[in-house]
């Protein structure tokens, strides 16, 4: 069936106010994409390193390490055994922690639980060398600050002070090894108070650590819930679906896709027909579970990657993204039967379905105009009785990027009622309709 009336190219409904839409897609749509995209942007900094930037940290503090106690060599001040155990048992972490990665072992355990040994390791590594050689201290105190830093946001408190408790009776033990081993009086007279020191400076290092903590578990509390908030911003309260500020973002977001890439795109205008009388009827509750149902029916018959959100009151629109007009009216169809057909209660069964104008976007046309079309397609299918779906062709001609290619994607081969015309013949609008 083909509609042959026209109507102005830019109209407007009650729900569809034309002042409304020119607001929407010529100034606030841009924008809208433009913060949505400075979120995601904030959302990546924080916690988005990759396990790989993850251990090169790890292994750039260990290197380091190994670099100052290498140079202390080349200074003469420590014994090329020292380097040797030093470089073995970080090659030996090393391909412990590989094969820990290899065999998928790391997946037993978070992240949160593998920092508490890996510092433990670091700070034993420490005392062993200090141990070797007493002139390493020099590099002991900072590297062992350094150990404790790099597990402050993953290691709870009290493993922390635990950490830092360990740390200090085992540099107890060294001095008292060094003394027991070599009765060196000034060597130990300088390791005490070095011990002096680290026992007083460890205990105020991880009081401040701690209130660092805090802070961040309170930042990370935060951006959940800002995360939580911008995923509510973009949900209809009601329906659950996309909402209007998201969808209109998403409708701009794509057209410049299409003007970047050239691929294909689709949009379909849905207003569910006579919503006033099933108002009316049902009062407004029992209209908002219609719209509960249709939503949930809509959704469940659109392809993924497809974006279905409500624009207003009774009014959605469906994005289809990479897709020509064909397949994009076979899931209009596919939704206007599911919805006449879906097991609506008593007086509703048969009563609601919907009429949907479909078209595809003309690359370089403002999405006003693009919206426009497919208004104007839902225009026809109400006019044309309703319970049908119109498609809209774009008016541009001699365009290759508009003419419809029958291909049927996967899904869309069992539609064969939907049909088009022929691209040859001039620009006309198509309606299928019940029956
Ligand atoms: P048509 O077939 O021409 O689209 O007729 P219609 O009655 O569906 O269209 P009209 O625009 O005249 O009425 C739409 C109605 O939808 C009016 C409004 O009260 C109702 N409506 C809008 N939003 C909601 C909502 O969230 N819940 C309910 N229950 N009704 C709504
Ligand atoms: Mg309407
Ligand atoms: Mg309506």
């Amino acid at each position: 069936m083909f509609a042959a009336r026209s109507k102005p190219q830019f109209s407007t409904t009650d729900v569809f106010p034309l002042t409304d839409a020119i607001m929407d897609f010529d100034d606030s749509a841009a924008e809208v994409v433009r913060l949505s995209r400075r979120e995601v942007d904030v959302r990546r900094l924080p916690g988005q390193r990759t396990l790989f930037q993850k251990w090169l940290i790890a292994i750039s503090l260990v290197s380091l390490y190994l670099m100052v106690v290498v140079v202390f060599h080349a200074l003469g001040m420590v014994q090329t055994q020292t380097v040797m155990v030093l470089g073995a048992m970080i090659g030996g972490g090393l391909l412990l922690f590989l094969a820990v990665f290899k065999s998928g072992l790391n997946r037993k355990f978070s992240e949160k639980r593998l920092k508490f040994p890996i510092v433990a390791c670091a700070l034993g590594g420490l005392l062993v060398v200090f141990y070797l050689d007493p002139v390493t201290q020099i590099a002991l105190a900072p590297f062992a600050f350094v150990a404790l830093a790099y597990g402050m946001y993953r290691i709870q408190r009290v493993q922390s002070y635990l950490l830092g408790f360990l740390f200090v009776v085992g540099y107890a033990t060294v001095v008292a090894l060094h003394y027991w081993e070599q009765q060196n009086e000034a060597l130990l007279r300088l390791e005490l108070m070095h011990l002096l020191a680290l026992g007083a400076a460890i205990p105020a290092f991880l009081f401040l650590i701690a209130k660092v903590q805090l802070l961040h578990h309170i930042l990370h509390r935060a951006s959940r819930k800002i995360k939580n908030i911008q995923e509510d911003a973009q949900r209809d309260t009601l329906l659950g679906c996309f909402n209007r500020r998201y969808i209109v973002a998403a409708l701009e977001e794509q057209r410049q896709v299409a003007d970047e890439t050239g691929i294909p795109l689709c949009l379909a205008v849905i207003d569910l027909d006579h919503f006033k009388r099933i108002n009316d009827e049902l009062g407004h509750l029992g209209g908002d579970e219609v719209l509960r149902h249709f939503a949930r029916v809509a959704q469940e018959n659109v392809r993924a990657g497809d974006i279905f959100g409500r624009y207003g009151g009774e009014e959605f629109l469906l994005i289809f993204p990479a897709t020509s007009l064909l397949p994009a009216l076979n899931t209009c169809e596919r939704i206007r039967a599911q919805v006449e057909a879906h097991a609506w209660k008593g007086l509703l069964r048969g009563k609601v379905t919907v009429s949907i104008g479909v078209t595809q976007y003309v690359p370089g046309e403002s999405v006003l105009e693009f919206f426009s079309r497919a208004d104007t397609a839902t225009y026809l299918a109400k006019e044309g009785g309703r319970n049908q779906v119109v498609v809209e062709e774009p008016t541009r001609k001699g365009d290759p990027s508009v003419t419809v290619e029958p291909i049927p994607d996967e899904e869309d081969d069992l539609e064969p009622e939907a049909t088009l015309p022929s691209p040859l013949e001039p620009e006309r609008r198509f309606a299928s309709s019940r029956g």
